[in-house]
């Protein structure tokens, strides 16, 4: 019998980290990789967040704080659902957590029990399928196409859901395609929801402040105030704030469940890192004024890369609403041959043969669940990518 737990062997080891190896590989050889894989804004954390931080280790707040976060940060949190979504939480309603990820986790962990369904729609970002794995649920994955610029239907929402269906994850914008739902598209999948009482909402709003061209971002609870009670709202300051590192994520939802979260968080991580906790602090409660500015960047970028993609032969791009991620599809490029000699059989082959031979690094579509694409991250400089998409487009003229 193996040493290692049943649980863990149904989990996929992650499909970017080979890509990931790979690319560090080629760049320590002394190779010129552009890696356009990065799940992370390339801006430095604004300096009244750091100010905040220094403030707190200088005050001596380092220790333990309460597990699932400092009254004064659940508090910001509470006003921050107000203020730009007119919801109303108590502090009782919030659960901070290490990143995102990390309330994510905690929630299904504290949810589901074997044979429970939660429906994701693809392509997703790579962490869900295998979190509700690994708390022993199952993954029902509910596909979108590019028709639709991936963004899911009534009707696929309404298939994927069966009486064992217990959430439903949301993510808008999306990582990996940066679709944004508008309000009417949103409000077409609460109508679904609220057919279904037993299916609770997991929204994951990571990217709410990233969304371009005045795309108004909103989310389930303030779209259908009656799935108040069964929506757990999450967010975190990771990429609106270019906190990635400092690992603080929160969410909000009904009193039993953020105890529940509770007791998982207590009994793995204890609490978030304290001084995080106070950065996070005034990263909500304080100036908003850099994400405009942050915005007006990615959009140029965003503009940019789908542009010179749209301009290759074999590839579409559709422009998304936010986050920094373009899906394009190489459907068009499929069964050509590399100068190489690699037959483009898959996303996964694509990719490999764009690192191998044009020495960029992306990530292919198969990752996230929906096929054949790949992800490209803008969060780099303007000079990096316009060099990593005229690579790219030299590759795939050079396809026979
Ligand atoms: N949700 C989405 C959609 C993400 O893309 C990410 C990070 O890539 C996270 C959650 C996790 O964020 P954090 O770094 O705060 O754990």
């Amino acid at each position: 019998m193996s040493f290692l737990s049943a649980t863990l062997s149904r989990v996929k080891p992650s499909p970017t980290i080979a890509m990931t190896a790979k690319a560090a590989e080629l760049k320590a050889a002394g190779r010129d990789v552009i890696g356009l894989s990065a799940g992370e804004p390339d801006f430095d954390t604004p300096q009244n967040i750091k100010d905040a931080a220094v403030a707190a280790i200088a005050a001596g707040k380092t220790k333990y704080t309460a597990p699932d976060g400092i009254p004064e940060l659940k508090q910001a949190v509470c006003a921050k659902m107000k203020r730009d979504h007119g919801l109303e939480y108590t502090p009782a309603q919030v659960s901070v957590g290490t990143g995102g990820k990390q309330t994510l986790y905690n929630a299904l962990m504290a949810t589901l029990n074997e044979g429970d369904e939660v429906v994701i729609p693809a392509p997703y970002w790579v962490s869900y399928p295998d979190m509700v794995l690994l708390a022993g649920g199952t993954p029902v994955v509910a596909e979108t196409s590019i028709q639709t610029n991936f963004k899911l239907t009534a009707d696929q929402l309404e298939a994927a859901i069966t009486p064992k269906t217990k959430w439903f994850i949301f993510n808008s914008p999306s990582n990996p395609t940066g679709a944004g739902y508008s309000r009417e598209e949103l409000k077409e999948l609460t109508d679904v929801l609220l057919r279904h009482p037993h299916v609770w909402i997991m929204t994951d709003d990571m990217y709410e402040h990233l969304a371009y061209d005045g795309f108004e971002f909103c989310t389930p609870a303030q779209i259908e105030p009656q799935l108040y009670d069964r929506t757990l709202t999450c967010n975190g300051v990771s990429k609106a704030y270019a906190m990635t590192g400092w690992r603080i994520g929160y969410a909000a939802g009904p009193v039993e469940l953020i105890a529940a979260m509770r007791k998982v968080q207590s009994q793995s991580t204890s609490n978030p890192c304290s001084v995080s906790q106070w950065a996070a602090v005034e990263a909500l409660n304080g100036t908003q004024d850099f994400l405009a500015p942050n915005n007006e960047k990615f959009v140029r970028r965003r503009d940019l890369v789908v542009r010179m993609l749209n301009e290759i032969d074999g590839i579409s791009c559709p422009t998304p609403e936010g986050a920094f991620y373009v899906y394009p599809s190489i459907a068009g490029l499929m069964g050509k041959t590399t100068p190489q000699g690699t037959v483009i059989d898959s996303d996964e082959a694509f990719a490999i043969a764009l690192l191998e031979e044009a020495d960029v690094a992306v990530v292919f579509g198969a990752a996230f669940g929906l096929s054949p694409n790949f992800r490209v991250s803008y969060a780099t400089s303007d000079e990096a990518l316009k060099e990593a998409c005229t690579r790219i487009q030299r590759f795939c003229a050079s396809l026979t």
